[in-house]
């Protein structure tokens, strides 16, 4: 079964109110194997309703449909006005449904506005779904092989009313259907490099489903697969994320949607080695990533944001002469720092970025987005040197992956 999402209500139209509702809905959908093909955003406009409810109804690719917001008692409430019509069905007043609103306010010791009657109205053959949160209840209507629920905007009735109500109906009315999601993440390759490689993995397999996201230092692959238990969900999405897996090699880091400080985190506890970091460029970057981990002062001991030269000289023992012939931002000067912050600190590893990160540059004949990270460890020293595309925020994130990835590279390559 496949849902489509209407939320209406023109404050969702603005730049201050978000529809997350259908964020809600999608999860708890997708955790009884339900795919969001489509949702749509609509103010209170009657005609623009009545377009977009008729024709999700027709033309739909949903079998459910879920509209939710404008069910009020007031003027610009107008959903079941747009169901009634796109469905052909007419509205009645339910008498029991009122007397429940009317004490409702007497519980509160006020009289209940006549308008107020407005939300007791239902759509003929229309299930009536309890509002435990408000006076509007819900509505599911079966028709035409679809499934037709109206819900309430405001989130604590929606949340509530979605899970007493419309989850028992979809569990009895949609085929037992499990998702699972998977998501690998490489690093250190462009986007399409990973996708020329992957998708002529992925493409064989209608389930699971493969989409490719960019993020700033990192490829996703996110893995959707279904099955009627989760087991074989499970194994669909295994089976495919093991190829995808060799295929790629070591430019995976995670395959359970990690981030790069976990899977550090893990590797160095694992191996019992500690780290420090010199950052230039970054501005301490690095060492903010691998302390988002709780636990991480067993093995982040501390870094050095060293912009200066004579802090790179004085903290870290960079030479003046390097500094001078190679300049700051250069291949001696990363590993210098690396090896000197790993000094300072007593660490079995030492890593250093040092970078253009714009907009403009540093006065040299460098240009914007050059960045090198170096290690150095007992075994010896790696530099790496790239040249990263956008704006400033976007160099400096893509610069502390590439040292973070350093790390991973290196200690994955030691065995335990
Ligand atoms: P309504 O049911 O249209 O009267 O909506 C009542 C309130 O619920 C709105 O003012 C919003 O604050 C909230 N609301 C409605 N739709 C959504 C949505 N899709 N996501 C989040 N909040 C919503
Ligand atoms: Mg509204």
């Amino acid at each position: 079964m496949r849902a489509e999402i209407i939320a209406i209500g023109s404050e969702l139209l603005t730049p201050y109110r978000l529809d997350t509702n259908s964020l809600f809905l999608t999860k708890r959908l997708n955790s009884i194997g339900i795919e969001v093909c489509r949702k749509e955003v609509v103010g209170d406009d009657r005609r623009s309703l009545d377009v977009a409810v008729g024709d999700a109804f027709r033309d739909g690719p949903g079998e459910l449909l879920i509209l939710m917001g404008g069910l009020g008692p007031t003027e610009d409430d107008r959903t079941r006005d747009a169901v009634s019509q796109a469905l052909g069905r007419r509205q009645y007043l339910d008498d029991a449904h009122a007397e429940r609103m009317r004490e409702r306010f007497r519980a509160r010791n006020m009289p209940m506005p006549e308008i107020n009657l407005r939300q007791a109205m239902i759509l003929e053959g229309a299930e009536i779904l309890e509002n435990t949160k408000g006076t509007a209840p819900g509505q599911w209507i079966a028709d035409s092989g679809k499934f037709v629920v109206l819900l309430p905007g405001p989130p604590h009735e929606l949340e509530t009313m979605f899970d007493k109500e419309v989850m028992p109906r979809l569990e009895k009315v949609a085929p037992p259907h499990h998702l699972i999601t998977r998501v690998l993440k490489i690093s250190g390759q462009f986007e399409s490099y990973v996708d020329a490689t992957a998708a002529p993995i992925y493409r064989q397999y209608e389930n699971p489903e493969t989409t490719i996201l960019a993020a700033p230092g990192e490829i996703q692959l996110h893995l959707r697969g279904t099955g009627a238990t989760e087991a074989e969900a499970r194994e669909r999405v295994n089976e495919l994320a093991e190829k995808l897996k060799i295929a790629l090699s070591d430019s995976v880091f995670t395959e359970n949607n990690e981030m790069m400080e976990e899977v550090l985190a893990r590797l160095l506890l694992t191996r019992g080695l500690t780290l420090a970091a010199a950052e230039s460029c970054t501005g301490g970057l690095v060492g903010e990533r691998l302390t988002r981990v709780p636990g991480s002062s067993k093995y982040f001991l501390g870094g050095v944001v060293s912009y200066s030269n004579q802090a790179k000289m004085d903290l870290l023992g960079v030479p003046k002469r390097v500094l001078e012939s190679e300049g700051a931002v250069s291949a001696e000067t990363a590993r210098l720092m690396a090896e000197g912050v790993r000094r300072a600190f007593h660490a079995g590893i030492g890593i250093a970025v040092t970078g253009i990160a714009g907009p403009s540059n540093d006065g040299t004949d460098k240009p914007v987005g050059l960045v090198y990270a170096a290690i150095a460890d007992d075994a010896g020293h790696r530099v790496a040197e790239r040249k990263f595309l956008g704006d400033r925020e976007r160099v400096r994130v893509q610069a502390a992956q590439l040292a973070l990835d350093m790390v991973r590279r290196r200690l994955a390559s030691l065995t335990l």
